[in-house]
């Protein structure tokens, strides 16, 4: 654990969420800021500061974290009507938590996948 990690904090159960599902690997909880109907984020328990450093590392656990996604997915009743899964990264990707996640959002259509 990050001691300076939100999302190790959540992990640690020092910071409340509303969790959605939980694996031994994984844990999905609702943002706290919903850009959609629909929007979880899925991360690993174990801290890596974004998607690439962790499928790097640890590709099994790389794919519980899109286990769980599609799982997540199913449990809120996206798969009829299609969901985004994204994992900003980095400046460039607006990434502002460095604990690994993948945004699951859905719920309604999503519109273009970016404006510029
Ligand atoms: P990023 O921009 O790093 O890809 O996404 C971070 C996400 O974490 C944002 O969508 C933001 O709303 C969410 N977030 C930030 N702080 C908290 C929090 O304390 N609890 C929850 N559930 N989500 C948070
Ligand atoms: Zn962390």
């Amino acid at each position: 654990m990050e001691i300076n990690c939100l999302f190790c904090r959540i992990v640690a159960g020092q910071i409340p969420a509303t969790v959605v599902r939980e694996t031994d690997t994984t844990l999905a909880f609702r943002d706290i800021s919903p850009q959609a109907a629909v929007h979880v984020l899925v991360i690993p328990k174990e801290h890596y500061a974004d998607v690439a450093t962790l499928t790097q590392a640890d590709p099994a656990l790389a794919g519980d974290v899109l286990g769980t996604a599609a799982v997540v997915a199913e449990t809120e009743g996206l798969l009829a009507d299609g969901f985004r899964l994204i994992f900003n990264t980095g400046q460039f990707g607006g990434q502002e938590v460095f604990h690994a996640h993948a945004h699951v959002l859905g719920g309604e259509p999503l519109g273009p996948m970016r404006s510029r």
